[in-house]
């Protein structure tokens, strides 16, 4: 992760400074602007999703749109109705009021003001709620964060919801940059968001390979159309079959060290400039 990388006494204008870890070798591309500021690349980007990729589902994050439903549309909405799997927040509040038959033009008076009715809800409610973190997740990142690549999220939550589900679980430490829910409601785009902001940070963040990591056909998909690397795990709704029927780069059962690991690390290795 950036914050590791701490090797000030090497930094020249402009150059390449070479390490070989175990088994790996990787380059650390880096710059000091004229202003003084420090950029460094890394080998690789990778995007992770958070509800059922990193953290089992919240209860309270669906309560709480019921509560935007009701204060800001007066509706009863089921957020089930619409398979709200892999859709961002956005795209899940338009659907769920467009199959309770509100029309458009309401929709869009209240968008904003049922987020934050939705955002608010969810820092109540989760304060009397245990979220889980998926097995295997804290050993990837432990193991992923030794190494230099940039870590980010592409995730449909809404951006407070996604970085107190990360705060309160100690996910938080690994990540400093994404994608939201709360930015568009085409999950696709967040992928180019996320590595606009990863950008401010790490100029070459971008022109490494990215991976995106997810576990619905709509973190593939995605992927595929921003022109990023998926990896796809069977962590949520879906089996391997089905998430393999649409085509990602990799498919594993789980984040486990022992369930696929070493075929993103082949990946990353593959990825070498
Ligand atoms: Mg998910």
């Amino acid at each position: 992760m950036l914050a590791r990388f701490d090797e000030k006494k090497n930094i020249s204008l402009h150059g390449i400074i070479n390490h070989r870890l175990p088994a790996i070798p990787f380059q650390y591309y880096f710059s000091v602007t004229s202003s003084g500021k420090f950029y460094i690349s890394m080998n690789a980007t990778l995007l992770f999703d958070i509800d059922n990729t990193l953290l089992k589902g919240s209860k309270s994050h669906r309560q709480a749109f019921h509560e935007g439903f009701t204060q800001v549309f007066g509706i009863r909405g089921d957020v089930e109705a619409i398979n709200p799997h892999g859709k961002t927040d956005r795209q899940i509040i338009t659907e769920v009021l467009t199959q309770n038959g509100v029309d458009g033009e309401t929709i869009a008076e209240g968008l904003n003001e049922c987020m934050g009715v939705v955002a608010h809800t969810f820092t109540e409610l989760v304060k009397h709620e245990q979220l889980i973190v998926l097995d295997g997740v804290v050993e990837l990142l432990e193991f992923l964060g030794s190494y230099p690549l940039l870590l980010g999220l592409v995730t449909g939550n809404l951006e407070s919801i996604a970085w107190e589900k990360l705060q309160r679980t100690g996910l938080k430490k690994y990540f400093f940059f994404g994608g939201f829910g709360s930015d568009h409601s085409i999950r696709s785009r967040l992928v180019a968001i996320a590595l606009n902001r990863a950008r401010v940070h790490c100029s070459k963040a971008a022109s490494y390979p990215v991976f995106l990591i997810g576990d619905t056909p709509r973190d593939i998909l995605a992927g595929k159309k921003a022109g990023v690397l998926t990896v796809a795990v069977a962590t949520g709704v879906y089996t391997q079959d089905e998430l393999h029927r649409h085509k990602p780069d990799i498919v594993l059962s789980s984040l486990k060290p022992s369930e696929g690991f070493e075929d993103i690390i082949d990946q990353l290795r593959t990825a070498q400039h």
